[in-house]
């Protein structure tokens, strides 16, 4: 089955208002994921990580010898793709067909090559319209989605949108403390490399219209988290709609 699946709490949302929809976008090393993952958590929505779609196809074309690098035969590709991401914050999985590669698709072989994939017009458009269906489909209240592009083009309508930003220094020491094998000067190459081809393709360094940016270069993980639940409380008070 090509869809990515939600995985709620089996009970359905409380009432019959459409879920409420906190996009969150921000570049690599900004802690966004989990961060995200901690404020769904918090408020008992679900999340949805955009970034582990484009990181599971990259996977998947690795896994049967396909270059990433030819838009083509990525396209072709699309139609086979089978895949899954859960979106309950405590049972985070992402599934490739039946192999469980929530960690696999963490792995810097993977990571230096899904740029390649992400610049794919076709390949964001088929991404898109499943990332909508899911934040309409949620059996939670609300979701929190992260990506590059959610509070611009995948959710542009959302009642909360923020940016996460944090310098470049603090994201490179977060990037190093997660992958402890490399070192702090390769570390930092590739997040370079990978913000300066991902920002050809859509722009997550500066806030559109209406997005609160949230820098956390001195915030700890905790009080990020916390900016972030105040911002959802405070515009879900002031939108008529939520
Ligand atoms: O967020 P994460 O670092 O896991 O994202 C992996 C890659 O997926 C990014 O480097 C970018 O190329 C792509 N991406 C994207 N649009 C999104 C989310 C991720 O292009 N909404």
């Amino acid at each position: 089955m090509n869809d990515l699946q939600t995985i709620g709490d089996g009970t359905g949302r409380r009432n019959d208002e459409p879920p409420v929809v906190v996009a969150v976008d921000g570049p690599a090393g900004s802690g966004k994921s989990s961060v995200s993952r901690a404020v769904a958590r918090a408020l008992g929505y679900g999340y949805l990580d955009t970034g582990a779609a484009y990181r599971a196809l990259a996977w998947d074309l690795l896994d049967r010898s396909i270059d990433p690098a030819s838009a083509g035969d990525v396209i072709d590709e699309l139609e086979r793709f089978d895949f899954r991401i859960g979106t309950d914050p405590d049972e985070y999985f992402v599934r490739v067909r039946t192999e469980n590669v929530t960690d696999a698709i963490r792995e810097p072989r993977v990571t230096g090559v899904v740029s390649l994939v992400a610049r794919i017009p076709e390949v964001r458009q088929w991404l898109n319209e499943r990332f909508r269906h899911i934040l309409t489909a949620t059996e939670f209240d609300g979701i929190v989605a992260e990506g590059r592009d959610i509070t611009t083009v995948v959710a542009p309508d959302a009642p909360v949108r923020i940016l996460l930003t944090a310098s470049e220094e603090a994201r490179m020491a977060r990037r190093s403390k997660e992958l402890t094998g490399e070192s702090a000067a390769v570390v930092g190459e590739a997040l370079r490399s990978r913000d300066r081809a991902d920002s050809r393709v859509v722009d997550f360094m500066n806030a559109a219209d209406g997005v609160i940016t949230v820098d956390s270069t001195h915030l700890d993980f905790d009080r990020t988290v916390d900016a972030i639940v105040d911002v959802v409380h405070s515009r879900s008070s002031t939108s008529p709609a939520h």
